[in-house]
């Protein structure tokens, strides 16, 4: 057994997490300046920081990811990496030609104290940065919040960058990307197309992270939100900010900077995430609700009520990011399941009170914890000390799935060994869907592979 040294007795740790349920803020942060279309990331750090935010997101995303670093060595570490960062933009611009560097810090160049802003200032003045051509930044120490912190700061620095106001507003509704795959953005988009409502989807990383092979390199692929309608955000009529944790602080700051009045929603996952997207949607567009969003709300409800004698009082275990696991668990409430532990180590009070809401009366026994010391650790202690049916979480499960042999669903962030994420959405009414085809295929396959033949079925 791998993990054959968790103890199912849990004790109180007060400085020791064991397999935290994230990873680190700059992580986030390229992720989503890769939503912007010609954007460079910039790690603002040592290459192995560089390399390792590189890596975490071509390993889930299957698809090379570019972006360049300060290289800090013994002296920048020192010294501070103000003559690192101002090289790299005149290497960056002369070399790769993106139409934004979007900079990053580091853990590094946090404790060393570098000012992103005024090194950035500083190569303004010095004409480092050509004509038409943009350096957004965040600030990402990793000791603290998580990748999804990381995300929602890079969000904030795209919004109160490019937004700008002419004075007279449009129809157009900014729909603030939380963390989602690109395969979610996409379906996203297919939907506001559906209701005819006009958008503007910032970060957007479909046909980034999910482009085509077509035999030439592109460093530079066709998705991502363009500048001007970056810069059109601040004439929209409304913001809706999709995932609490991911999108607030940038509706806010585009509020505050062009006056924007912003919702902010959970993900759309699920059938209530869902039907709280689409009314949202069409409240701030200003649009009806056709027959074929109804249609496929019809067809959710149809498999729930079909295959609920699967679904029925299983208990389920989950880790992830508290913007998916809240509909996410909400969702199989509805289900008639029983996810009674939910960890993650994204950090938020707000966490708490919504598991409680959704939780309460109907699954009294739940565990949960956010923050420190909310780690896989625990996840595996709590599961030893009385089992669960069924896991859904990231790839780091895998150890507790094969220890324990229980099923095991792959969602969140990240994906290292499964493929499909990218291209098949878990958002949206169809999203509901697919999330239940995996969990009654995962029921399935177990009850095919342990019932003996006296039971075994032909027909499900
Ligand atoms: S040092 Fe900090 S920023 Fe760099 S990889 Fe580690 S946690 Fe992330």
């Amino acid at each position: 057994m791998l993990l054959r040294h968790t103890h199912k007795e849990t004790k109180e740790r007060s400085a020791l997490t064991i397999n935290p349920a994230k990873t680190c803020q700059p992580v986030g942060a390229m992720y989503a300046a890769l939503g912007i279309h010609g954007c460079l990331p910039h790690s603002h750090g040592s290459q192995g920081c560089c390399s390792y935010h590189r890596s975490a997101l071509t390993r889930h995303y299957k698809e090379p990811v570019m972006a360049a670093t300060s290289s800090f060595t013994e002296g920048a570490s020192v010294f501070g990496g103000q003559a690192n960062l101002l090289s790299a933009i005149s290497t960056i611009f002369d070399l790769y030609e993106p139409d934004v560097i979007a900079v990053h810090s580091t853990c590094l160049s946090e404790t060393i104290g570098d000012d992103l802003n005024q090194i950035i200032q500083k190569a303004s003045d010095e004409g480092k940065i050509p004509l038409g051509k943009h350096i957004i930044y965040a600030n990402t120490p990793s000791y603290v919040g998580s990748h999804v912190t990381g995300y929602a700061n890079m969000v904030k620095g795209i919004a109160k960058y490019f937004s700008e106001t002419s004075g007279s507003k449009t129809d157009f509704v900014n729909l603030i990307s939380g963390w989602i795959e690109p395969s979610d953005m996409r379906e996203i988009k297919r939907l506001t197309k559906i209701m005819k409502a006009k958008t503007i989807m910032f970060p957007d990383t479909s046909d980034v992270l999910d482009s085509p092979m077509t035999g030439k390199f592109e460093m530079y692929p066709k998705g991502g939100t363009s500048i001007s309608d970056l810069i059109s955000t601040g004439n929209s009529k409304k913001s809706i900010g999709i995932g609490h944790w991911a999108t607030k602080d940038a509706a806010i700051a585009l509020d505050n900077k062009c006056k924007v009045p912003f919702d902010i929603i959970d993900l759309p996952i699920g059938l209530r995430g869902t039907d709280r997207f689409i009314q949202q949607l069409s409240k701030s567009a200003e649009v009806k609700i056709p027959i074929e969003i109804t249609d496929e709300r019809g067809k959710l409800v149809d498999v729930i009520s079909d295959m609920h004698q699967y679904l029925y009082g299983k208990r389920v275990a989950l880790w992830g990011d508290p913007d998916q696991l809240i509909p996410l668990v909400e969702f199989l409430v509805d289900l008639d399941m029983k996810p009674v532990y939910i960890v993650s180590g994204t950090p938020g009070k707000e966490f708490e009170k919504r598991m409680s809401e959704i939780l309460g009366s109907k699954v009294p026994e739940a565990k949960f914890k956010n923050g420190e010391g909310a780690d896989m650790y625990l996840m595996h202690q709590w599961i030893k000390s009385e089992p669960v049916n069924l896991l859904i979480g990231n790839t780091y499960g895998k150890y507790i799935s094969r220890d324990e042999n229980i099923p095991f669903l792959r969602m969140g962030f990240p994906i290292l060994d499964r493929i499909g994420h990218s291209y098949f959405p878990t958002v949206g009414y169809m999203g509901g869907i697919r999330i239940l085809e995996k969990i009654l295929g995962l029921f399935m396959d177990k009850q095919d592979a342990e019932s003996p033949e006296s039971s075994f079925e032909l027909v499900m």
